[in-house]
């Protein structure tokens, strides 16, 4: 069914509609705030759980946890919900939320650039233009596959694809498989197609840090409970929630209270891999912590089968037909998974928005990284928002609460610019500076930091743009409130507003 067109002009435009962007459409919506759209480059709601279907995809972070506090879901089926439970539960809350006739799908964006005459923002879409007084850019911190830059991997004439874009027409059943890469998605497909191939080639750069997955299926009295009890999914939530929190003093302050975890991570090699050899290779060389930390009981035991194996040699060309590695072998495939992660320091969505100066966001963070004001505003950008913005990822726990606190401050914007007859805010140099100095005087001494391996998490410059480096309760109350004596706003006629004169940058 076609679309319906573009409106001329919306309060709030949202782009994405992931949790991210799905989340500030019913927030906007109870609160009544009904002039608003949201675009959404893919065809459903969903964001990374629409475009990551690959075999295995699951969170590891128990869904009572990951999903929304206003929508809980007795439905559950286990501790960690595979992608496809995720999936329809966010196309059951957009249903249920009535919201979905204000998004408008297969319509990404070409450029958004701000005008001060007007105070507003013009928004080329590939289905038409809008303006729109505030964006709010939710387009996802991993949205955006990373292809690497091996030599003559375009040449590849058997079947590839990235592990964000599985291709499901493709039937890996015995077939010659290589998989690149060994971060979260590669130790979840692994063991899925390791039955189903005929031979799998894994290809690890950097052997990553596996615990063992406390999964389990949810007994029919405890999803009887979720249904029946509010209160028991309310408990389930709250304990994980602080059982997660207690492990930021280890990636923040002190690794040496991560031991536990290292513990666990080199019994789980020791109970999966028999031959003293493979224990070596798959056993990591930098601190745990320091790059994300994987869940998987079946990694080590699929690296251990004698139809896969483990090339450590580094990747030098891929051929037509093969893979070659540093030492000149050359590994015959038919198929290759990439597996090797995201943009996440140059976020692509940054080069389409075009602030005050003219400049892009991306021009903007191309000399010293990424940065905002509270990981959600920036100087320059006015009436610019963004969930999941500069160093709001975690290590530890749910993207959903931090996503949630996002909103509460934007919605506390958006009130207090309604009522405070605001047509512009943005966040004050110094305030921004002060910020993010603060965030990389904490991620100095973070295992992130510290702990002696390269991750996504830092960029090209070596900052980590990435994470939070606090507790998420603390997140939620920086943004409890939004600060306007911390922006410059402007009113109507274009004077500062009062706000404005009360504090000097
Ligand atoms: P990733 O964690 O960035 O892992 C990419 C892997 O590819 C790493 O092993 C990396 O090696 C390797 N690699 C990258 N470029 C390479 C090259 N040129 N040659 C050889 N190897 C190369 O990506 P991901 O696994 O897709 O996960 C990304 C993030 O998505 C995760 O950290 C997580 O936040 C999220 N995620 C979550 C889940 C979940 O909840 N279950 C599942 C999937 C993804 P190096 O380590 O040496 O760089």
């Amino acid at each position: 069914m076609p679309s319906a067109p573009l409106p001329s002009h919306v309060r709030v435009l949202v782009i994405g509609a992931g949790f991210g962007g799905l989340g500030t459409a019913i927030r906007l919506q109870q609160h009544g705030e009904t002039d608003f759209l949201v675009v959404e480059k893919g065809t459903e709601v969903g964001g990374t759980w629409r475009d990551n279907t690959y075999p295995g995809a699951a969170c590891d972070v128990p869904s009572q946890l990951y999903s929304f506090s206003f929508a809980p879901n007795p439905d559950w089926s286990r501790s960690f919900s595979p992608q496809p439970e995720i999936q329809a539960y966010l196309r059951r809350v957009a249903d249920e939320a009535g919201v979905l006739d204000r998004f408008r799908f297969g319509t990404a964006v070409e450029d958004a650039a701000w005008h001060d005459d007007d105070a507003s923002w013009t928004v080329r879409t590939t289905a038409g233009t809008v303006t729109a007084d505030v964006v709010v850019a939710a387009a996802g911190g991993l949205s955006e596959p990373r292809m690497p830059g091996i030599d003559g991997i375009e040449g590849f004439n058997g079947e590839i694809f990235h592990s964000a874009r599985w291709n499901h027409d493709y039937d890996l059943t015995g077939k010659r498989v290589a998989v690149i890469g060994t971060g979260a998605s590669a130790v979840q497909i692994v063991p899925e197609i390791a039955d189903r191939v005929a031979h799998l080639d894994v290809y690890q750069r950097t052997a990553p840090w596996v615990m063992p997955r406390r999964d389990r299926d949810y007994t029919t009295a405890e999803r009887l409970g979720f249904r029946h009890l509010p209160g028991l999914q309310r408990l389930y939530r709250t304990a994980i929630y602080w059982g997660r929190e207690c492990f930021v003093p280890g990636f923040t302050v002190n690794p040496g209270l991560a031991a536990p975890a290292k513990k666990a991570a080199l019994a789980n090699i020791a109970r999966g891999i028999a031959d003293p050899a493979l224990r070596a290779k798959v056993t990591p060389t930098f601190e745990i912590g320091c790059k994300r930390i994987l869940i998987s009981n079946d990694w080590y035991p699929a690296l251990a089968r004698d139809d896969v194996d483990l090339v450590t040699n580094p990747i030098t060309k891929i051929t037509g037909s093969a893979v070659v590695t540093a030492d000149g072998v050359e590994r015959e495939v038919d198929a290759i998974v990439v597996a090797t992660g995201f943009y996440t320091t140059e976020q692509p969505i940054a080069g389409h928005i075009t602030g005050a100066e003219g400049r892009t966001l991306a021009e903007v963070w191309s000399e010293d990284g990424m940065a905002a004001y509270k990981g959600t505003t920036f100087h320059g950008f006015p009436n610019l928002f963004q969930i999941v913005g500069p160093n709001t990822g975690l290590g530890h726990s749910s993207m959903v609460f931090i996503i949630e606190s996002q909103i509460a401050y934007i919605l506390d914007a958006l009130s207090r610019m309604r009522s405070d007859r605001l047509t512009s805010v943005q966040p004050r140099l110094g305030a921004q500076r002060r910020w993010n100095a603060d965030v990389q005087r904490r991620l100095a001494r973070s295992v992130w930091n510290t702990g002696g391996c390269s991750s996504w998490y830092l960029d090209a410059h070596g900052r980590n743009t990435t994470l939070w480096p606090r507790t998420t309760f603390t997140f939620r109350r920086l943004l409890s409130r939004f600060d306007p004596e911390q922006y410059v706003t402007t009113t109507r006629s274009g004077v500062p507003a009062p706000t404005d004169r009360r504090v000097t940058a």
